[in-house]
């Protein structure tokens, strides 16, 4: 049976609440991210009118000054855009029972089952369109398709205010660069470049073998996304999950010791969700006093990661407020995603295809990589 997944982001997300609020804002470029009196930090979202310059997500501020000396550089209200963020996503909850976060301002929608109550496919999107317009004076662009991997690609498409459905996946597909097809990066890209393969139609024509020698299990992903094919499901993220770890001392820690026992335990916490293949956005950490008081903060991200780094700043500052000796710490991680992880098997029989493929090619001296290490671009609010 035919899926209808819908993907809708929104159009350059702080950039346009601040412009919304601020209206005289409204028609120069604004650009959100680092303090804007240091030239640290990269540019978290930009106005359109900013990316005339060149501007972009993911670029150093100091880079994006150079650029656009005029533009309006903003910190950013990551309190305001939760806010915004929830409203966006009580209205994916009025339009599907299946909604599936990807980061603070984009879902899926899984509506298959849900086509009867519009006209045709096309207005559903002009309904998420119109509700978002009309609850949140915001812009948002959809893509709708019969699965994850081209309703993404579709809301890209006609980005800003955008609305693209997808008729004829190969037709489509072939309209897209091969830059930004999913899990081809830098890396791969060259990869590819080097076999000769510059466009999604001669990745199509490329025999997988050829595929599989040259990138691993990610040939065969790319082999059948270059198809139109991916059959993950959208999945709602589950609220309850957690994966955490807690250490009670021999005797109560203080100073620097408090410092490393978190790192210890971030780590240990942050391997076992990279081993499951997931990220997390949010970050508990746990912390008992010797009177046995125990006091629990959390902290949100507004992407999701699976870094050590970025997970270690946010436990240190959830720690600070509160001064050791501790009897107990914790570090726990939540609010999964595994978007990026790109698991593109639908069963078994998919999976054993893929190393029958690598096996054959090993038998016949074949140095495969196995590894499923995937280009993923920096966090980005487009
Ligand atoms: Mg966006």
């Amino acid at each position: 049976m035919s899926k209808t997944i819908v993907h809708v982001d929104m159009d350059a997300f702080f950039a346009a609440v601040e412009v919304r609020d601020n209206p005289e804002l409204k028609g120069k470029p604004v650009i959100i991210g680092a303090d804007p009196l240091s030239s640290r930090g990269v540019v978290s979202t930009c106005s359109y009118e900013a990316r005339k310059f060149g501007v972009h997500s993911a670029q150093p501020i100091a880079q994006a000054k150079k650029l656009c000396p005029h533009g309006i550089f903003l910190k950013g209200d990551m309190e305001k855009y939760t806010l915004v963020s929830k409203d966006l996503m009580v209205i994916f909850d009025e339009f599907s029972p299946l909604v599936e976060p990807l980061s603070i301002d984009e879902a899926f929608l899984d509506m298959t089952g849900c086509e009867h109550f519009y006209k045709d496919l096309y207005e559903i999107g002009v309904k998420i369109k119109a509700r978002i317009k009309d609850k949140l004076q915001l812009t948002a662009s959809v893509g709708i398709a019969p699965n994850k991997f081209l309703a993404k690609l579709a809301s890209e498409k006609e980005k800003p205010d955008g609305l693209t459905l997808v008729k004829e996946p190969l037709a489509f597909l072939d309209s897209i660069p091969l830059k930004k097809m999913w899990g081809v990066g830098p890396s791969t890209y060259s990869k590819l470049i080097s076999l000769g393969i510059e466009d999604i139609p001669s990745l199509r024509e490329t025999p997988l073998d050829t595929l599989v020698k040259s990138l691993g299990k990610q040939g065969y992903q790319l082999y059948r996304l270059s198809r139109g094919i991916d059959n993950r499901a959208v999945e709602a993220a589950d609220q309850n999950k957690s994966i955490g770890n807690e250490e009670t001392f021999l005797i109560d820690i203080e100073g620097e010791k408090i410092h490393q026992a978190l790192l210890q335990l971030t780590d240990k916490t942050a391997r076992r969700l990279r081993k499951q293949e997931l990220k997390c956005r949010t970050v508990t950490v746990k912390m008992r006093l010797p009177d046995f008081t125990t006091f629990e903060k959390s902290h949100t991200l507004d992407e999701a990661t699976s870094d050590t780094d970025i997970l270690f700043e946010e436990v240190k500052k959830l720690a600070k407020t509160y001064k050791g000796p501790f009897r107990l710490l914790g570090v726990s991680l939540s609010n999964f995603s595994s978007i990026e992880t790109l698991n593109l098997f639908e069963s078994e029989e998919e999976k054993s295809k893929l190393w029958e493929t690598i096996d054959s090619l090993q038998n016949k001296g074949f140095d495969i990589k196995k590894a499923t290490i995937l280009d993923t671009e920096p966090g980005k609010h487009d």
